[in-house]
């Protein structure tokens, strides 16, 4: 499976090389029946050391030359960068430079640069590197001192390996540029293809082939690393995803405070304003039932109240009584006093009659200009009789004072009283004491008079 992925790698390095060198060489394809097609021999056991000699080859892709290589070969300008780096456990602090690994056991591919660099050293063991993931086992284990190849090639096969505890040391222990080999001695084909190279390389094909390869550096984790990688992750999601619910939460109960103590606030408010309307409506609904002169309940006072009075007595079987009161002559009154004093005695008038009023379910009220009414809850004719006859006497009384002078006046009553049944009406009542306050005049005034029913 590595030597798989191993090959795979160098299978496409060689397309790609391929592509570079054949972009600006079409002439050599179209050429090829002539011979002169420029045929490259890649490798899929790394060193390329396959060389037709007297066959079709004019060269050999992307190796590194070295002193062996180059007295075999001619070299083209450079196309690859290569780090030879030093790939070891990560515990290891001695091997930082090729000096270092004297007396070590190094691990190499077969046939390649590093193989032949570190030939050169006696000192160092070379063991050449078949399986990638046991050689890198073989690192932890302490069986290898170190692993020596080309770091993009090493990054590759450790991360497809996955195994923990293996480091790269950071300084390369040679950087070396891969190029073309051809025959020694073939200048043609070398100043062609380095013309090429030129080309592609002037023109930024090479570069934007190099973007695209070396843009995909694998990038090795191992699964400890990815595991703790992992756990940090979750746990800072989690107290990020923590935090902002706290915060969430604080903001929202502090919003939800400030929204019931505004609620509250604006809930009493509310109460407070309906109370003063209440009372406003209270104070309006009493002076619309307040006659403004006398200060005693007037007409609409007593229509309601009456309605009300009389369903009630109706329902509950019991007597009504209604005693109309006029004052005599206050026409006259008036036009001899004047209009003010005939105010003074309205006033006085009603306040008498509101005196003689005791009981609670009773009413006095301004009927009209110079009429009373009153309502006796519960009454009889001769309750209401005595009640009558107690104001007409106290108005006789009364006299009213202007300028020395005792202003007599009277006032003329008629009364009833009847248990109010369904096939009656209200104002029926009304009649009834005002045709009595009618006889009262008739019969010369300061009168009281009971309706009866045939007068
Ligand atoms: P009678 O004995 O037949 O009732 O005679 P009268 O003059 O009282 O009757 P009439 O209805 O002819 O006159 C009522 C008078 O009451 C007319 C008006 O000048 C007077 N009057 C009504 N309202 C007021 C008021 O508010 N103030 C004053 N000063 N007088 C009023
Ligand atoms: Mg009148
Ligand atoms: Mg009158």
């Amino acid at each position: 499976m590595r030597s798989n992925n191993k090959n795979k790698t160098y299978t496409i390095t060689a397309i790609i090389i391929l592509l570079i060198l054949f972009l600006p060489f079409n002439g050599f394809a179209m050429n090829s029946d002539n011979g002169d097609t420029l045929i490259l021999l890649g490798n899929n056991k790394l060193a390329p050391i396959v060389y037709m000699d007297k066959g079709t080859a004019n060269g050999l892709l992307h190796i590194n030359p070295y002193p062996e290589r180059i007295k075999q070969y001619d070299f083209s300008n450079p196309i690859l960068r290569s780090e030879f780096s030093m790939f070891v456990h990560s515990g290891n602090t001695s091997l930082r430079t090729i000096d270092d690994l004297r007396g070590k056991l190094v691990g190499v591919e077969a046939g390649g640069y590093p193989s032949a660099l570190l030939g050169e050293y006696d000192e160092i063991y070379i063991e050449i590197i078949y399986d990638w993931e046991a050689s890198f086992r073989d690192i932890i284990n302490g069986d290898l001192d170190a692993i020596i190849v080309d770091r993009w090639i090493g990054e590759y096969e450790l991360a497809q390996s996955r195994i923990a505890g293996i480091k790269i040391v950071e300084n390369p222990i040679e950087t070396q540029y891969s190029r073309i080999a051809v025959r020694k001695g073939d200048v043609e084909t070398l100043s062609l293809i380095n013309s090429g190279l030129t080309e592609i390389t002037e023109d930024g094909t090479l570069d934007k082939i190099m973007e695209e390869w070396q843009g995909k550096r694998v990038i090795y984790v191992t699964e400890d690393y990815y595991q703790t990688f992992f756990l940090h992750s979750a746990i800072l999601f989690l107290s990020l995803t923590t935090l902002v619910a706290i915060l969430l939460v604080t903001k929202y109960r502090r919003l939800s405070k400030k929204l019931e103590a505004n609620i509250k606030e604006r809930t009493e408010e509310l109460h407070h304003t309906n109370k003063m309307l209440k009372i406003a409506n209270h104070k309006l609904e009493q002076i619309s039932k307040i006659d403004s002169l006398t200060s005693i309940e007037n007409r609409r006072a007593f229509d309601i109240v009456f309605n009300r009075a009389y369903r009630l007595c109706s329902r509950q079987g019991i007597p009504l009584a209604l005693i109309m009161i006029d004052i005599d002559n206050f026409k006259i009154f008036n036009d001899t006093y004047g209009h003010l004093v005939g105010d003074q005695a309205l006033i006085r008038i009603a306040e008498l009659i509101k005196g003689v009023i005791k009981r609670p379910g009773d009413l006095a009220a301004r009927y009209g200009g110079e009429e009373f009414v009153v309502m006796l809850m519960n009454t009889t004719e001769e309750g209401a009789l005595v009640v009558a006859e107690e104001i007409r006497r106290r108005v006789e009384q009364l006299g009213i004072e202007n300028e020395q002078i005792q202003a007599l006046i009277t006032v003329s009553l008629g009364l009833t009283s009847l248990v109010p049944h369904d096939n009656m009406e209200a104002k029926e009542l009304i009649d009834r004491a005002d045709r009595a306050l009618y006889k009262s005049k008739e019969n010369g005034r300061n009168k009281v008079t009971v309706w009866k029913d045939q007068p």
